[in-house]
């Protein structure tokens, strides 16, 4: 939204602020519906990509555009509401909703629109899927992760990295603009306060303002993109550490166009390498070395970039998992006293699985480390640990078999952590997720949210 068009509406806000005890009193509005647990449509809106959690807010408030925001905002400070907010819905410890208090859900707000031909805006629930369909066949592209039905809303306040980060940087480092409501339930635009758009690249999932649109900057897409993987079947825990170790060593060689990652199951150790640039001797020598010793090695045609994203889109439905940031780091050398312990852990298990992903190359750019909140990018390496199952009788096992491993972690001294793959047990979340930025958000938090009404777990607090 423009200026003109953001100080309309302000006027509109304020007119409608002065009516907000009438919509608290009829509950009715055409800019958000209100739903209890006696309404049907509350079941469907009340849940997440994470079936493993539940929770069970007072309110849902279903907002059709800002102004709704706004007026939920409002309804939620009358009724001493603490407030989450839900764009995607994909938190995975279910941190867009809560127990009691008011859900503010932003599903609704997904339109798009090509401001010209290299910045768009989007509404918050926009899905992945939906924006690469919209700009991958106009040739361009924004660096998001894989998922399909993530949304953007979620991904970009906490950073958001994918396969072309290291060429294109995070997805918070494309937004150029957003707007949202404070919790005075007040319409603001980045662009009257810099400082909020620097606090809302990394540091914003539910802390300091309720965005509804953001504005992006894109880029041209790569033409094409190629995959290799390298699988080690029945590998045993030393073979298992000695290949991580080698990727550890040979990946941070990769050309910038290249992502990949390492995973360990207990059982086999798998290599994905994407690339969407030319090969070139260091590529070359990183397929030479896993092809090698790999028990199978696929060599995947490069694709059109729209077609071969999709064998990474994942799950489109809600499953029961646990997975979480199990650290950044620079390097090896950082999980290397505790890699036994955790690879005899995780094999004791089946169904958790070890995944380290490549960061750095244009991640670490100055620029885009001074304009974002985002408080890891010396880290070259984010690895996260990933727990499946089906039945609700053995969520208790795996859960505490997860924790078990996360303070093999912690014993070693990791403490950088993604805020979007958040874990509900780490005790000192905020100087983990944010890091040496932690006092600045803590200020921008208290200029628009001083009472802590945007709650819930893992917000911060002043
Ligand atoms: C299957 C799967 C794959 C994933 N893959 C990747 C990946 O490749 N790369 C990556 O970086 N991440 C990935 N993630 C993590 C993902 O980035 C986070 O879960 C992200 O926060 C989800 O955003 P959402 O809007 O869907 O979630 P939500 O659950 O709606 O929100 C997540 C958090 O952000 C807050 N929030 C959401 N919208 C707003 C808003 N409009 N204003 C203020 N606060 C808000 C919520 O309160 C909550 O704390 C993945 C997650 C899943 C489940």
């Amino acid at each position: 939204m423009g200026l003109t068009g953001l100080a309309l509406l302000l006027h509109k806000v304020n007119a409608m602020n002065r009516q907000v005890s009438y919509h608290i009193l009829q509950n009715k509005s055409e800019n958000v519906d209100y739903f209890q647990k006696d309404a049907a449509q509350y079941e469907i809106l009340r849940k997440g990509f994470n079936k493993r959690i539940n929770k069970y807010p007072k309110i849902i408030a279903l907002c059709k555009n800002t102004l709704g925001v706004v007026e939920a905002v409002q309804y939620a400070k009358a009724n001493n509401l603490l407030v989450t907010v839900k764009s995607g819905g994909h938190s995975m410890e279910g941190f867009s909703c809560l127990d009691g208090g008011m859900v503010i859900n932003l599903s609704l707000l997904n339109s798009m629109q090509w401001i010209d031909a290299n910045t768009i805006r989007v509404g918050v629930a926009c899905t992945l899927k939906q924006i690469y369909e919209k700009l991958i066949p106009a040739g361009k592209y924004l660096p998001g992760g894989s998922c399909q039905s993530v949304g953007i809303g979620g991904l970009t306040l906490g950073g958001g990295y994918g396969l072309m980060s290291r060429n294109y940087g995070l997805t918070c480092d494309s937004l150029l603009e957003a707007t949202g409501v404070t919790a005075a339930g007040q319409i603001i635009n980045t662009k009257e306060d810099p400082e909020l758009l620097w606090a809302l690249k990394g540091g914003g999932n539910g802390n300091m303002a309720i965005v509804t649109e953001m504005t992006f900057s894109v880029q041209k897409a790569p033409a094409t993109m190629q995959s290799f993987k390298f699988r080690n079947r029945d590998a045993g825990i030393s073979t298992a550490i000695e290949i991580c170790r080698q990727w550890f060593a040979l990946s941070k060689t990769l050309p910038l166009t290249c992502f990949s990652a390492f995973i360990f199951n207990g059982r086999s150790t798998y290599i994905l390498l994407t690339n969407v640039g030319k090969s070139n001797p260091e590529v070359q020598h990183f397929i030479n070395t896993f092809k090698r010793n790999a028990t199978k090695f696929s060599r995947g045609r490069a694709l059109p970039l729209g077609q071969a994203l999709k064998a990474y889109y994942g799950e489109s439905k809600p499953i029961t998992f646990k997975n979480a940031s199990a650290g950044l780091y620079k390097s090896f050398a950082e999980i290397e006293p505790v890699i036994e312990q955790v690879f005899n852990l995780i094999k004791k298990k089946p169904g958790i699985m070890y995944q380290v992903n490549t960061l750095g190359g244009k991640i670490q750019s100055p620029l885009w480390e001074k304009n974002s909140s985002f408080a890891h990018r010396d880290c070259i390496y984010f690895s996260e640990l990933q727990a499946y199952w089906e039945s609700a009788s053995a969520t208790r096992g795996f859960l505490e078999h997860f924790e078990r491993i996360q303070q093999q972690f912690a014993a070693a001294g990791i403490k950088a952590q993604y805020r979007n793959y958040p874990d509900i047990n780490f005790k000192n979340w905020a100087e983990m997720y944010y890091g040496k930025n932690l006092q600045r958000l803590l200020a921008v938090k208290r200029k628009y949210d001083p009472g802590n009404i945007f709650g819930g777990p893992q917000t911060l607090n002043v």
